[in-house]
């Protein structure tokens, strides 16, 4: 399929040869396992239960998924999420599904690291393991069938591409199409991104001809707040938020406390970091939140600050130009102390 981009003709290939490679190995397999990033965000739900069921709807066989922490109670909705085995309620069951497995499939991360506590188990698997992602650098020696697409906006949308290349239109039922939406409609802030390219819309065509009711979708998604996290958002914004108009970055520094005042978890701090970006002049923001044991980062950009790279090279983290996080291990005043400083040397 061709389209345009910076003006020039570009042609959407998923490579045949993997394609065969991934089927061959599909038709091999008796035990499938799917497994997505730990902290998963709509995009490694989706494209887990997503590819789940096209797999499921394509051969006679049931396919175990895994995640190393609970999905979030936000896409219950979402057709087999009580399917989903998680590390935070049952490790060992996740263990067994990988190490009993003979082929695995990851989407969404690129590396073990993503995927504590279950790492060990992802690694030590003698199973044959595919890889569909979106982000850098994924580990080439772990993945020997890999699909690995950072000019594609979200996982989900390349789960759809390739099944597509798999199964054709067979690729998609209304569950699954709207397993697939739901990733591609967080992973792009609502097409809002610039991870976005043609065809992300072509895909989302394909989906819609499934009745997948997107307004429903956005809703469950986005408007679905309770009132103490509305009112904690608000609490966020005038008491916890840093802004440095001037270099044009702000930052929030949320501690276990504040979690407690309004009965909530750091679950639900989910969104939070956009609205620094809401800021005409803010172009870096940045969430930092306690955890019982680390400071976990959120970083985000709307200019061309580097994200990804700036997490890479001082929080242990990565992610994607725009959107990327860390982790950082030496306490919440610390953390914001040093991050203040080294946002102040990268954008002075
Ligand atoms: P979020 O801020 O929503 O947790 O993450 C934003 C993006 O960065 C997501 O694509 C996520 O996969 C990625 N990301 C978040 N934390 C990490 C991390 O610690 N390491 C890496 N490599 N990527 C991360
Ligand atoms: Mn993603």
């Amino acid at each position: 399929m061709l389209f345009e981009l910076n003006g020039q003709k570009q042609m959407l290939t998923i490579d045949t040869y993997k394609v065969e490679q991934f089927r061959d190995a599909l038709a091999e397999a008796s035990n499938i396992t799917i497994m997505a990033h730990k902290h998963p965000d709509g995009d490694a739900v989706g494209s887990a239960l997503g590819l789940a069921l096209t797999i499921e709807h394509n051969k006679k066989c049931k396919v175990n998924i895994v995640l190393p922490n609970d999905a979030p109670d936000t896409f219950q909705f979402l057709p087999a999420y009580n399917r989903i085995l998680s590390a935070d309620r049952d490790k060992e069951a996740c263990e067994a599904a990988l190490m009993n497995a003979d082929m695995i499939i990851g989407v969404d991360f690129n590396n073990a690291f993503r995927v504590e506590p279950l790492h060990q188990a992802l690694t030590e698997s003698k199973a044959i393991k595919a890889l569909i992602d979106h982000h850098e650098l994924p580990d080439e020696a772990l993945f020997s069938i890999l699909f690995s697409r950072p000019d594609f906006s979200s996982a989900c949308e390349l789960v759809y591409w390739v099944g597509k290349a798999l199964w054709g239109d067979n690729c998609l039922t209304q569950d699954i199409a709207r397993c697939l939406y739901t990733g591609i409609n967080t992973d792009t802030g609502c097409f809002a991104y610039s991870n976005a390219q043609p065809s992300l819309y072509e895909a989302v065509a394909a989906l819609m001809h499934y009745d997948i009711q997107p307004e429903s979708i956005y809703n469950e998604i986005n408007n679905n707040f309770s009132v103490d996290r509305m009112r904690f958002f608000g609490y966020c914004i005038n008491n916890l938020l840093t802004i440095n108009e001037a270099l044009g970055y702000a930052y929030f520094t949320i501690s276990l406390k504040d979690y407690e005042k309004f009965h909530l978890s750091d679950e639900d701090t989910e969104g939070l970091v956009n609205y620094t970006l809401k800021m005409k002049n803010i172009h870096v923001g940045a969430l930092l939140k306690e955890q019982s044991d680390r400071i976990r980062i959120s970083l985000r950009s709307k200019r061309d600050f580097d994200v990804n790279q700036f997490a890479r090279t001082y929080f242990e983290g990565g992610g994607h130009i725009k959107a990327a996080g860390g982790t950082s291990y030496i306490g919440l005043t610390y953390t914001a102390h040093r991050l203040d400083q080294l946002l102040k040397e990268a954008l002075a």
